[in-house]
């Protein structure tokens, strides 16, 4: 059996790692210059060159400096860059997540890239059409597992935007993601409008984090404005309806002052008809709230499975038409042409793919 793994520096408070520094000899405010050079992206204890040597390499010793391992990196012809993130200590097979860096469509765009980042290994929702919770819920992931994805991101290139949009269900593991997301905001400077954060929509949870001041714009994954579909859909939120969501985020937008995004993934041929437009376009009119489109992305690592529900990613023309006609009936509709298609965008597929080949070798 393997020993349980010393706990990384991002696993401490600041004061819990000003007790191990002053223990091993240093001044309490090494403990601040380390994570801060950690954070700026020194990624051993030997590039502090502000700390003293002993405590250097006391500090290598007792404290690793990070617990995520980079195993697998990707890039597309679009320049994002997919990491494939493991952790010490946890080696064992598919206890892994992806966190994905994206450059702005325009190189010279001031927004930076984007950063989509994992809030759990697996999920338990069970969205038919989606690659993460395919296999279920491995664990949650530690607040400084989340936050590890930011710094690993960073070492790809700088981040002005945030999606928590990678595997898992960020509601489920909400302590863990706003901790890790508090210090994005505070440490990082990646301010509560530049990150955004999708759910499936837990209407209570929704309703107690909204006068919290959360550290993020929410996104809602509806994907059709009809219940029974939404139960097949969405099969963790059997029996919540439509309606009890739409209400929560209103109370969101009430607390909040943000407007709500709802996520709507375009099944071809299943969830992009006339009618599911029109009766989504009615549900949102006159809410402050937008829809954005996601042209679905196919799962290529089970093509020919025949367990699995088919889908279809609609034309750019059926994509299209779906959005005129939501907007006809009054509701701003942006629609989100996934990038990097090549490498898995299809979140959760990297590590399933790289489990189903065992990478024994
Ligand atoms: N658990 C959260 C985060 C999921 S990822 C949630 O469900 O909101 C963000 C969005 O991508 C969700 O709306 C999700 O349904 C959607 N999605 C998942 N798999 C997809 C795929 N293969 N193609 C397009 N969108 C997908």
């Amino acid at each position: 059996m393997s020993l349980p793994s010393p706990r990384p520096l991002l696993a401490h408070t600041v004061d819990e790692l000003t007790g191990r520094v002053t223990e091993m000899g240093g001044r309490p405010f090494h403990a601040r210059i380390a994570r801060e050079a950690l954070i700026a992206g020194a990624r051993s204890y030997d590039e502090m060159t502000s700390l003293p040597a002993d405590l250097r390499s006391a500090l290598t010793d007792e404290i690793p400096l990070l617990s995520s391992e980079v195993r697998e990196e990707t890039r597309a012809s679009d320049g994002a860059t997919k990491l494939l993130l493991g952790f010490a200590g946890r080696e064992e097979d598919m206890d892994e997540v992806e966190t994905v860096h994206i450059p702005p469509h325009n190189p010279k765009s001031p927004k930076g890239a984007t950063l989509c980042v994992s809030t759990q290994v697996g999920c338990p929702v069970a969205c038919p059409f989606c690659a993460s919770g395919l296999a279920g819920l491995v664990r949650n992931l530690e607040a400084h597992e989340i936050l590890e994805q930011f710094l690993r991101g960073l070492d790809v290139g700088p981040i002005g935007r945030a999606v928590v949009m990678g595997i898992g269900e960020p509601l489920l593991n909400y302590p863990n993601v706003r901790a890790a997301l508090d210090v994005v905001n505070a440490e990082l400077g990646i301010g509560a409008r530049k990150v955004t954060l999708s759910t499936v929509g837990f209407p209570d949870r929704v309703r107690e984090i909204a006068p919290t001041k959360p550290p993020f714009q929410l996104a809602i994954s509806l994907h059709t404005p009809f219940d029974a579909e939404r139960d097949d859909l969405v099969p963790a939120m059997r029996g919540v309806p439509i309606d009890d969501i739409l209400a929560a985020g209103d109370d969101w937008f009430r607390a909040t002052h943000r407007e709500v995004t709802y996520e709507y993934v375009l099944l071809g041929g299943d969830n992009d008809s006339p009618h599911h437009a029109e009766e989504l376009g009615r549900r949102l009119r006159g809410r402050r709230a937008t829809v954005n489109l996601i042209p679905w992305n196919p799962l290529t690592l089970f093509e020919g499975d025949p367990e699995l529900p088919r889908y279809r990613r609609p034309s750019p023309d059926a994509v299209t038409a779906f959005q005129e006609a939501v907007q006809a009936v009054g509701t701003v509709t942006t629609i989100r042409w996934s990038r990097g298609l090549e490498s898995d965008a299809a979140c959760g597929q990297l590590r399933l793919r790289l489990a189903a080949r065992g990478r024994a070798d």
